[in-house]
């Protein structure tokens, strides 16, 4: 299983939960969007509306669910969390609708992955909050239309460009998650072992955050493995010693880069000279799909600049090739 990995088992989600920050003084970091949207907020309160729809794009792990809580806590409303693959049906849709109060939020993660029927039905909840579903089957079957409450949704996808733009127009606030700075990564490190209730120096919780790849859940991941290692060696304090060997037992290298990241640079370099390299080639060669590699894999590279994109595909940079000990190729880029 891939540390990284975008999706975790139910122990994993559990531990999410008691690391989530409730409110915008304990979520770390992503300032200018917290900024924008405590004016939403207020303004939403003082008018006594919802809140406008939201779109939260950005890779994953970035705390997108966790701030689709922050706003319902801070709304002061209920929040239903489901994904666009769990939408099968409009009929589905319909359910969720109407168990919504009015202002309640609804947080629909991977929205892009919704089937077209139920985006469409959409339009119309999003915009002047009413559904019409067809009662019946044959001659017989007719619309109904239902009224609904005024609520907020609010989208997560990895990125904006994924929605077609009628839908993504739809939202009123749109706003691009940012990796974070390794200083907020410490401090995300620092207070999830207060509540897991663990000493850690800050030399460590420093480590920590360098190889998180800008990315808390990663962070979170790695410090609950790391008191693991740190538990079975009876160590009063998680010490650099610690993070360092239990990382390099995990295969997260220093730069925060794991198996997967070094075999697609790998891989490229001794198949394609460092590329440029097409996706679909790429992917064949991986065994992987296609979107688990502009998703998953290639973002936190190509923000690193170990990768880039040319017209022509992708290639791996001289920082690429001098991470891995190699020799970069003489040629001009
Ligand atoms: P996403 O929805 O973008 O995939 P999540 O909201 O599920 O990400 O965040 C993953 C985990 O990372 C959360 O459980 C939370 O513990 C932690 N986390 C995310 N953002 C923050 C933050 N700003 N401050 C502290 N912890 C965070």
């Amino acid at each position: 299983e891939r540390i990284i990995s975008q999706t975790g088992d139910t122990t994993d989600q559990n531990l999410e939960q008691t690391l989530r920050p409730q409110s915008f003084a304990t979520y770390i970091g992503q300032n200018k969007i917290k900024e924008a949207l405590q004016v939403y907020i207020a303004a939403a309160k003082q008018r006594q509306e919802s809140l406008d729809h939201v779109l939260l794009y950005g890779p994953p792990g970035l705390g997108k669910t966790t701030m689709a809580s922050v706003i319902a806590n801070e709304m002061g409303v209920k929040l239903r969390v489901t994904s666009g693959p769990a939408i099968e049906k409009s009929g589905d849709l319909a359910a969720l609708l109407n168990e919504l109060a009015p202002g309640d939020l609804l947080f629909i993660d991977e929205i892009h992955r919704l089937p077209k029927v139920v985006e469409e039905m959409l339009y119309s909840a999003m915009e002047d909050f009413y559904i019409d579903i067809v009662v019946g089957q044959g001659p017989g079957s007719h619309p109904v239309h239902f009224s609904l409450p005024p609520f907020t949704l609010i989208g997560a996808t990895t990125r904006a460009g994924l929605l077609d733009a009628p839908f993504r127009n739809r939202f009123g606030i749109v706003e691009h998650m940012q990796y974070y700075a390794t200083e907020e990564l410490e401090r995300i490190v620092r207070r999830s072992a207060q509540i897991f209730n663990i000493k850690i120096t800050l030399d460590s919780a420093h480590e920590i955050a360098l190889r998180s790849r800008g990315t808390p859940r990663i962070a979170n991941r790695l410090l609950k493995r790391i008191r693991d290692f740190a538990q079975v060696q009876h160590k009063q304090e998680i010490d650099v010693a610690s993070v360092r060997q239990a990382l390099t037992a995990l295969g997260v290298d220093p730069a925060g880069l794991d198996r997967t990241d070094l075999h697609l640079l790998e891989t490229m370099i001794d198949l394609y000279h460092g590329g440029p390299v097409g996706l679909n080639t790429l992917a064949a060669n991986l065994g992987e799909e296609t979107e688990t590699i502009t998703e998953m894999v290639e973002p936190y590279l190509l923000q690193t600049g170990y990768l880039k994109r040319t017209p022509r595909g992708r290639m791996v940079t001289e920082k690429g090739f001098r991470h891995l000990g190699r020799k970069p190729p003489t040629a001009t880029e």
